[in-house]
């Protein structure tokens, strides 16, 4: 039975994944921050059903010696490395948290699986937002990276710790360059989820109004569940390497909304209101990836449409704004 340690469990794509492994016969270890409330801590386990599965460590990314002793005890056959700072706007507020988080606590990580388990095979979540103010139209491995976060800066330098501790120490890390990414399970302050979060409260008549920041923004935006499919897909190569997992389809935030209301049968223009304040100090305007090397090389394709992806997260807000009313 092969071992994996998820950091990152309780997010988005950390459920996703574990349920992935364990549906793969995995023995599944998740990496647990400590939290005052376990309640909040494995919301989006029990949603999938998986929260029993899962053995749970604790650890932080910021405590080198904590992940060391994990890494030992556990003795994973594979890493993957998702937690982080996530949310680019708070990046901001929390520069320097970002940094320490996403930024060295890869480096910590690399660390800590250089000095103990260095045959594992480990995945950096990347992103699409390292591409940031873009050089080239449609964006791939050879694309050049210009952050314009202090999350795209962090990610940047934790891919390249990534490729660094792969050329420098020959550990079989892998760093995928993961673009936007949504599901049911997304979290709130995202512009997915925000926005099928507020149709289903203006259509059962809690909300009127959607506020909104800069709506003309363009994201290339796939499926949670087709992503860490990539990610596991990736640590079964037998050569470690950097992809792009993208679907080739971008579309603005504005007819992303357009999908989610007219879903549910009403007009995106009666509800949004734009809101300077939540327009970004800097904003990446379009992406766009091009995932034909992880087609080439393990035969990687989207498969969830940016369509069937919004109802399904609008069906699941409606539950539980429903829930919520009871
Ligand atoms: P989420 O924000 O949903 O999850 C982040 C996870 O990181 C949570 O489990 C969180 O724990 C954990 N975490 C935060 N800080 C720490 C810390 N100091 N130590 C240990 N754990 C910590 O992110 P997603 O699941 O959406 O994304 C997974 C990864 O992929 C992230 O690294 C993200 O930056 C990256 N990525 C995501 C994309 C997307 O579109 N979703 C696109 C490209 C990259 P807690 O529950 O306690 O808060
Ligand atoms: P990001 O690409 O990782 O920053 O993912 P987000 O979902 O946070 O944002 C995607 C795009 O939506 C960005 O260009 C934002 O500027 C834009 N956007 C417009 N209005 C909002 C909003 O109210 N919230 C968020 N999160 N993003 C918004």
């Amino acid at each position: 039975m092969k071992r994996a340690l998820v950091t990152g469990v309780t997010g988005q794509d950390g459920a996703y994944l574990s349920e992935l492994l364990l549906k793969q016969g995995y023995e599944v270890y998740g990496m647990l921050r400590r939290s005052s409330s376990a309640d909040v801590v494995d919301a989006r386990l029990r949603w999938l059903g998986i929260e029993k599965q899962i053995k749970f460590v604790d650890g932080n990314l910021t405590d080198l010696s904590g992940l060391i002793r994990t890494l030992k005890e556990v003795k994973p056959d594979e890493v993957y490395n998702l937690a982080a700072q996530s949310f680019v706007k708070s990046s901001w507020q929390q520069p320097l948290l970002t940094g320490t988080v996403t930024g060295l606590g890869a480096a910590n990580i690399l660390e800590a699986v250089r000095l103990e388990c260095p045959t594992a095979r480990f995945y950096q979540a990347s992103s699409s937002e390292m591409y940031g103010l873009i050089q080239e139209p449609v964006q791939s491995e050879k694309t050049p990276f210009y952050p314009r976060s202090p999350y795209a800066a962090a990610k940047l330098y934790a891919h390249w710790m990534t490729v660094n501790y792969r050329e420098s120490f020959g550990l079989h890390a892998s760093s995928g360059i993961l673009f936007n990414h949504e599901s049911p399970l997304r979290g709130i302050e995202f512009v997915t989820r925000k926005v099928t979060d507020g149709v289903a409260r203006i259509k059962l008549g809690l909300e009127k109004e959607l506020r909104l920041g800069n709506i003309d923004a363009k994201r290339d935006w796939g499926h949670s569940k087709d992503y860490v499919r990539a990610m596991w897909l990736m640590l079964q190569q037998e050569v470690p390497d950097d992809y792009v997992i993208a679907t080739g389809r971008t579309t603005t935030v504005r007819d992303m909304c357009r999908i989610a209301f007219e879903y549910v049968g009403l007009n995106p223009d009666d509800h949004i209101v734009i809101c300077p304040d939540l327009f970004r100090p800097a904003e990446v305007d379009v992406l766009l990836g091009d995932a034909t090397k992880a087609k080439e090389k393990f035969g990687w394709v989207a498969e969830i449409s940016l369509e069937s992806m919004i109802q399904e997260m609008v069906d699941v807000d409606l539950q539980r704004v429903r829930r919520n009313m009871q």
